[in-house]
């Protein structure tokens, strides 16, 4: 491969003018929350928080625009929300419940902050018999603001990412990609994965569905978060509780740090959230998808190297498609030395102005990443600056 090829790779570069201009919508809108933060003035230390959290994100996102590459920008702010969140959530469940062990009292009367995660539980109790089951208690839907608010926000995104939520929304998954581009040598250590372990996912999705159904209780929150012990968790009060306590220390370390550091893939994403799974159908009612131009490709397979989901296989590259679990995270466009692989637009031509459709995605994605990510990054940097400045996150 030559070096003026690989030069070639993505979508071409938009240069720093044009770059600058098509960042500012975002870096204005995203402005706002700063300047609500400044604007209340009781809270020094969280509208300095702010100021840097919009900075950061901004950076990345000009970055974004002005270089063409997406992959790397996105993964940094990615993994920052992600390790950002228990930095404000243990601090927050110490100062109001005294432990990030809940009580079973606590749990019961829904202490703990809404997830969405839960949405592929609750939606069928909450449509069959009008009730919430979340986090373990059946609750009438009117009590939960904090549901209704997730609600808007999953549908909104749904709509303008489709399964693009696991890599520009989810507040979980920067930790699975974290620990897959850490490198502890060169070639992963184990490289074939039978691809129908993509499947499991849904098998997953169906299982916790119909116990939650039939249960009434979040079958998944319950057993199978590998992300509680990052967050909160029932307390070890009896054998059942330290066993699930058990369960998702294994499953934290063997899906989330253990199997990405020896694949380099998104194990705990690509291969088992549920969640994740219900977005790949949610990809259907999205006008964006992944395409590859295959007059353009030269059959290299370094996308399907550099896919951490296993959406591409060899099909993909006669087809054009990822398979239907690709969450837009940009690797593929930006490893392909061809060019050949862009954002699209669905219905439109292929190969066509795909500076266009890359612009037009990336508006939502960095809009749901301001909104969701950059608000966690600012209470995850205040509890620092709070630790730097008075010696407490509390
Ligand atoms: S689409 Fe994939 S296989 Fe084809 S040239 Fe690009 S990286 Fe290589
Ligand atoms: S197919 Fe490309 S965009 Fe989709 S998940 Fe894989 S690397 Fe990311």
């Amino acid at each position: 491969m030559t070096t003026s090829a690989r030069v070639a790779a993505g979508p071409p570069r938009l240069g720093v003018w044009k770059g600058l201009l098509l960042w500012l919508p975002i870096a204005l809108l995203s402005a706002l929350t700063p300047l609500q933060v400044l604007q209340s003035g009781d809270q020094p230390l969280l509208a300095l928080a702010a100021l840097l959290a919009w900075a950061v994100f901004n950076t990345f996102f000009a970055l974004m625009f002005i270089t063409g590459k997406t992959h790397g920008f996105r993964a940094v702010l990615f993994i920052l929300v992600a390790v950002s969140l228990p930095l404000d959530f243990i601090p927050y469940m110490i100062e109001t419940y005294g432990s990030m062990m809940l009580t079973e009292a606590t749990m019961l009367s829904s202490g703990a902050s809404f997830c969405p995660l839960t949405m592929p539980m609750i939606l069928l109790p909450a449509l069959l018999k009008r009730v919430v089951i979340f986090p373990g208690e059946l609750l009438p839907t009117g009590a939960h603001g904090a549901f209704s608010v997730m609600f808007i926000v999953w549908v909104g995104s749904s709509l303008a990412l489709g399964r693009g939520w696991c890599s520009w929304g989810c507040f979980y998954g920067g930790w699975d990609e974290l620990f897959s581009r850490i490198r502890i040598r060169r070639r992963p250590l184990i490289r074939n994965i039978d691809r129908r372990w993509i499947y499991l996912p849904f098998a997953v999705l169906l299982a916790i569905v119909l116990l939650s159904a039939l249960t009434y209780g979040p079958v998944y929150c319950e057993w199978l978060c590998p992300f509680k012990i990052v967050t909160e968790f029932q307390a070890p009060s009896s054998p059942l509780a330290i066993f699930q306590i058990a369960t998702f220390v294994s499953l934290f370390i063997g899906l989330v740090v253990v199997l990405p550091l020896f694949t380099q893939r998104r194990i705990q994403c690509g291969l088992f959230c549920p969640f994740g799974a219900m977005q790949s159908f949610l990809n259907k009612i999205n006008i964006f998808e992944v395409r590859i131009d295959t007059e353009k490709c030269s059959g290299c397979k370094r996308c399907l190297r550099s896919c951490p989901t296993f959406s591409l296989d060899e099909g993909s590259l006669e087809s054009g498609k990822p398979l239907f679990t690709c969450t837009k995270c940009a690797a593929c466009i930006d490893a392909c030395p061809k060019g050949a692989i862009a954002y699209h637009i669905k219905g439109t031509q292929i190969g066509i102005r795909p500076n266009v459709a890359r612009g037009l995605f990336l508006y939502p994605a960095m809009i749901l990443m301001s909104f969701i990510g950059a608000g966690i990054f600012t209470t995850g940097l205040f509890r620092v600056l709070r630790l730097i400045a008075t010696g407490s996150m509390i």
